[in-house]
């Protein structure tokens, strides 16, 4: 039986552009942050890192930023945050943020199933070779405001098809550094994406992160929110955070806005079940 708790399954060991060190990888590491959480009320976290951190994942995408950055081992990363859980019994779940590449489902699955997971996020971060929230493989140079929400939501909308994931990371994180496109097609976008949500019963990420970011919103935004809601589309709650003075950043907000819209539950899962728990 679970006990009801509050929960972040949005968490990074380290900010991005470092590499995972021994420090980050490391029992500690896990320890502290079980701690910090603690601290805000916080009574299950959930650690969420990079698929294109590690070394496994390279054969994911040709992309230099991927080359780059997988540099660390998978199967050791596994191994410390399932023992953390099982032996350690740390309230922590074992899980990834893979992204979403087109054209690469068959080996984004054959990488992850080997592990038993307890939930596996899915982000749409990638447009082809430019990126919605990377500066240095900025999207929004090379094409409209309009434009890249179009392709940022359709790409949304085949991720969740997909079936790879469980929860869609920041799912309008294409505002991010605050763009937005013109006002009277947002419904339509929203719609749209939570339409592709409610069929495919993946859950959606209500995100923290948005409000430390240029969007100054959280991620989905309030209307987004409560189009999910009317779907029947479940939450689960989120950081994102990078290191660990973020965990469980602005949460009573991000409920109070959850509440707003109608939701009364988020998720916990457990070896890819879920269930809603109150957190009124
Ligand atoms: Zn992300
Ligand atoms: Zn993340």
């Amino acid at each position: 039986m679970l006990r009801s708790v509050r929960v972040d399954y949005h968490l990074h060991l380290a900010p991005d552009g470092e590499t995972l060190r021994d420090e980050h990888l490391s029992i500690e590491q896990l320890r502290r942050y079980v701690r910090t959480a603690s601290d805000h009320g916080i009574g299950e976290i959930g650690l969420t890192e990079h698929v294109h951190r590690f070394r496994q994942a390279a054969a994911l995408s040709a992309h230099p930023f991927w080359q780059e950055s997988a540099e660390s081992d998978l199967d050791e990363y596994h191994g410390l945050l399932a023992e953390a859980r099982d032996d350690e019994r740390l309230p922590l779940l074992v899980s990834l943020e893979l992204d979403y590449l087109p054209g690469r489902e068959s080996e984004t699955a054959t990488l992850v199933t080997p592990y038993e997971w307890d939930y596996l996020l899915g982000a749409v971060h990638w447009l082809g070779d430019l990126a919605v929230d990377h500066p240095d493989w900025s999207v929004w140079a090379e094409a409209s405001v309009d434009a890249v929400w179009e392709t940022y939501v359709e790409t949304l909308v085949a991720a969740a098809a997909s079936g790879l994931f469980d929860v869609m990371a920041h799912p309008d994180l294409a505002k991010v550094f605050g763009d937005r496109p013109t006002a009277h097609l947002l419904p339509g976008l929203y719609e749209r994406a939570t339409e592709a949500f409610a069929t495919a019963g993946v859950v959606a990420e209500l995100s923290t992160a948005g409000l430390r970011k240029g969007a100054e919103e959280i991620y989905p935004a309030p209307a987004f929110l409560a189009a999910l809601e009317r779907a029947g589309v479940p939450i689960s709650l989120a950081s994102d955070a990078h290191t660990d003075e973020h965990i469980g950043w602005e949460f009573d907000r991000a409920l109070r806005l959850a509440y707003d819209a109608g939701y009364r539950t988020v998720t916990q899962f457990r070896r890819r079940d879920q269930r809603q728990v109150s957190f009124v």
